[in-house]
């Protein structure tokens, strides 16, 4: 077969696969037949960090010999009927139809000549049945290749396919070259190698709550080499914030923990590009923000904030990472079970609802104007204790989750999420339960289903 690129990457035009959709589809596509096999993956879209991002949302894999059959000018196709079918259900869900095969290699792979051919054939009639974006992909393992029409007729090539399962996968139609790291990463590219020091530049990552635990992700995550950083948290600092806000003098009293967090990010890598939202998570722009971004770290422990990232992680195929500390104290000051939880929360796994994460009366609480909630909230003026190093820990599991995803040394695909009792010393992975009619993380529910959060 002679392979050949199609058009240079288009930057930005990206297509995320739910890592439970790629597990079937893997299974359909790389058998042990050395054949080639075919489905149709139809995808909503949204706005990236980089870009357009079509979101996979449901997967239709042809049968062999039924619906991909000896094809009279290329060696299989599709089936009339069933690209036909496919295509209405594309055009009735306004989603984009992609015609998805494999090819046989390790990490480079292309459309052939005859591919190509067959794309020119047919999308122009499919892009007018559809009216939606309609391609091509083809994969191996390690690699994919996209050609997207768009109803414009403007012809995209992808420059990735996005997995975010356990390790966050980056398929790419080719290895790209390595740009050899700065001497400030030097040691840490010891550990990721070039390529994946790299990776941190490319991350827009959102930190949603800058408080004890927040301030530090911040920190360790600009320190890593994360690109961009997303600060979100609406408080300014108090006095009682002092002894666990990294680097906060007594003069920062009153100033937004934006600022404060900013500060610190800059100090540790003055190249960093920041946006600050000084804002709830549930307001617009934050909202926004963290559906726009590769990566989200959830350090506020209000029901509201779980909610909308919680909602956010499944519409929009976005991966992120809880961390908190729980101090019990009773009345009588008896110290119950601390324990410091960092939960990673994968697309389509299991969400926060499945799993008695979020108090919906809590949530309807939250969600009241201010003045309104502080009422509701009199039985609870007592604050919470908290502690740096406890914090740290937290912050400190839940950024070595990430950084692992990133360049993909986590040893397995599963979720890595524990509780830690450091008064005991246990540490205790966790595995999320999903329930299968959930309204968020179910097939049927909110998956991919992309814009927009603020409409529901
Ligand atoms: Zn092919
Ligand atoms: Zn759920």
């Amino acid at each position: 077969m002679v392979h050949h690129a199609v058009n240079p990457p288009t930057p930005g035009w990206s297509l995320t696969i739910p890592p439970r959709l790629w597990s079937d589809l893997q299974q359909h596509l790389f058998r042990l037949d050395d054949d080639e096999h075919g489905a149709v993956i139809l995808a909503g879209r949204a706005d990236g960090p980089r870009g357009p991002r079509l979101l996979a949302r449901e997967l239709i894999l042809a049968a062999d010999g039924l619906d991909y059959v000896e094809g009279t000018t290329g060696y299989r196709a599709l089936k009339a009927e069933f690209v036909r079918d496919a295509a209405l259900r594309a055009r009735d869900e306004k989603l984009a139809y992609l015609a998805v095969h494999n090819h046989f290699g390790t990490t480079t792979v292309g459309f052939s000549r005859t591919d190509l051919a067959s794309h020119d054939r047919g999308y122009p009639a499919l892009s007018k049945i559809t009216g939606q974006i309609v391609g091509g992909l083809v994969l191996t393992p390690q690699a994919a290749a996209g050609d997207f029409w768009l109803p414009d007729r403007t012809r995209v090539t992808p420059t990735e396919v996005v997995i975010p399962g356990g390790n966050l996968i980056r398929l790419t139609s080719a290895p790209g070259s390595v740009v050899a790291s700065d001497a400030r990463h030097d040691r840490q590219a010891r550990l990721f190698g070039d390529r994946g020091q790299h990776a941190f530049g490319r991350m827009r990552v959102a930190v949603v709550g800058l408080g004890g635990v927040g301030s530090i992700v911040t920190e360790l995550l600009a320190r890593l080499g994360v690109g961009h950083l997303d600060l979100i948290d609406r408080d300014t600092a108090d006095e009682t914030n002092l002894a666990r806000l990294l680097a906060a003098e007594p003069d920062d009293i009153g100033k937004p923990k934006t600022e404060l967090a900013a500060r610190n990010a800059r100090r540790a890598n003055p190249k960093i590009s920041l946006t600050l939202i000084p804002e709830n998570v549930q307001h617009p722009t934050a909202l926004q923000a963290i559906a726009a971004c590769d990566w989200i770290f959830l350090a506020a422990d209000t029901n509201a904030a779980r909610h909308w990232v919680n909602e956010t992680v499944h519409r929009y195929l976005i991966p992120a990472t809880q961390a908190g500390v729980k101090i019990p104290v009773d009345p009588l000051g008896q110290v119950g079970r601390i324990h410091v939880a960092v939960r990673h929360q994968i697309p389509g796994n299991g969400c926060m609802w499945c799993n008695g994460l979020i108090n919906p009366t809590e949530l309807a609480v939250d969600m009241l104007p201010n003045d309104l909630q502080k009422q509701a909230r009199y039985l609870d003026e007592i604050p919470a204790p908290s502690v740096i190093a406890l914090n740290s820990l937290a912050a400190g599991e839940a950024v070595n989750h990430f950084m692992f995803a990133i360049t993909n040394l986590h040893a397995d695909e599963h979720e890595h999420s524990l509780l830690h009792f450091p008064r005991t010393g246990q540490r205790i992975p966790q595995q999320s339960r999903r329930d299968s009619a959930c309204r968020t993380c179910s097939d049927g529910g909110l998956m991919a289903q992309g814009g927009h959060a603020e409409a529901s």
